[in-house]
C-alpha cells in the first residue's frame, strides 16, 4: 500500500509542477510549432523568453526535468520499475 501512495503522490506532483511552472506553461502555448520540444526549434517562445532575460535557463532546465520524470513514471507500467527509477533520481522522497 505504501508504494501505491507513492505513485499518487508522483501523479499529483505531475499536476502540481503545472500549477508551479504555469508561467513556463504559458510560453510553451506560444511556440511556433505544437510538439516543440523546446530545443532545437527557431520559433520557440521559451527559449525567446530565455535569451531576453524574461525565463531563467536553470528554472526551465528543473521544470523540463521535473515534467520528463514524472511524466515516466506515470506512464511506466511497471510500477516497482518505477519507483526503483524514482529512489535512483532520489525523487519525491
Ligand atoms: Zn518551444
Amino acid at each position: 500500500m505504501k508504494k501505491l501512495n507513492k505513485i499518487f503522490e508522483v501523479m499529483n506532483s505531475v499536476e502540481s509542477l503545472d500549477y508551479d511552472f504555469a508561467d513556463i506553461i504559458e510560453l510553451t502555448k506560444q511556440c511556433k510549432y505544437s510538439n516543440c520540444t523546446h530545443t532545437s526549434e527557431t520559433k520557440c517562445a521559451v527559449k525567446e523568453a530565455i535569451s531576453d532575460g524574461i525565463l531563467s535557463a536553470e528554472r526551465f532546465d528543473s521544470y523540463f526535468r521535473l515534467k520528463g520524470e514524472a511524466e515516466y513514471v506515470s506512464k511506466e507500467k511497471n510500477k516497482t520499475k518505477a519507483i526503483d527509477y524514482m529512489k535512483q533520481k532520489k525523487l519525491f522522497q
